[in-house]
């Protein structure tokens, strides 16, 4: 039975060889001494169905987003527009904060920051840094602006490193923001320092977009935040696309969701 099958599919081969030929040459080849019309007949249709032809088309789809919008909603005011929790603490509640585009960005020579930062403006379709302005600036000059360090992600005694492998604050090895870091309408503009590992901790490229997530408006963590799905989820980019798909101060019931393509 293995030699049978053996068999069929050795012709099989040789056979998707002859119509190649036959294709690319209009037919009429000599060498026909080794095919018969007993198997030229079934392997004829073989090239319709072989998978390594073109697909067939396929009439698009209209797919359901991962993340529903009423869901994409919630989360974005959970996070952000009800400015409960850290480092919100209750100001400009009610409406989108996020900063006005683009953000100032010094990276101090940190590789990981640029991937970083191409992967969210490819997810969110538009230019969202401003990697030149502050590059070179004293970082006590910078008023605006997110810099990037590495080796001083906020570590508390005693805590497990791993789940203090970075972190965003208004200093390198600290843990809270600046004591003014929005203006109305909800505009976030400080400097703002994204801490990056630490002796017992490297960074992977998710924590890092993770933490930029931060600097750019996401506060409590949630399911595709930091929770359960790692540093990034699938809920993560619907959310920071909207924030940044609505004007800074947009009450809540003005916010229009914002999807993302995968
Ligand atoms: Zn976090």
């Amino acid at each position: 039975m293995k030699k049978t099958v053996f068999g069929r599919a050795v012709a099989h081969v040789f056979m998707a060889g002859a119509a190649l030929v036959l294709t690319a040459c209009g037919g009429g080849g000599s060498d026909s001494g080794s095919s018969t019309p007993v198997t030229t007949t079934p392997e004829v249709t073989t090239p319709v169905t072989d998978p390594t032809t073109t697909p067939e088309p396929v009439a698009p789809v209209a797919t359901a987003p991962v993340v529903p919008d009423a869901e994409v909603l919630a989360l974005a005011d959970a996070t952000n527009i009800a400015s409960s929790g850290f480092p919100w603490s209750g100001r400009f509640a009610g409406v989108v904060k996020r900063w006005t585009l683009p953000i100032p960005v010094k990276t101090n020579g940190e590789p990981r920051a640029v991937p970083a930062m191409d992967a969210i403006e490819a997810k969110l379709g538009f230019v969202v840094f401003d990697r030149t302005s502050i590059a070179a600036s004293d970082e006590a000059t910078i008023t605006r602006g997110i810099v990037f360090r590495q080796g001083t992600s906020y570590l508390p005694a005693g805590a497990n490193p791993q789940a203090y492998c970075a972190n965003v604050a208004r200093a390198p090895l600290e843990g809270g923001y600046p004591s003014t870091f929005m203006f109305a309408p909800g505009e976030i503009s400080a400097r703002l320092y994204v801490n990056l590992d630490n002796p017992q901790c490297t960074a992977s490229p998710e924590i890092v977009i993770h933490e930029i997530g931060h600097a750019l408006g996401l506060g409590a963590h949630f399911k595709g935040f930091g929770d359960d799905d790692g540093p990034i989820g699938p809920a993560f980019w619907p959310v920071l696309a909207t924030l940044y798909a609505n004007p800074i101060g947009t009450p809540k019931t003005s916010v229009v969701v914002k999807q993302v393509k995968n």
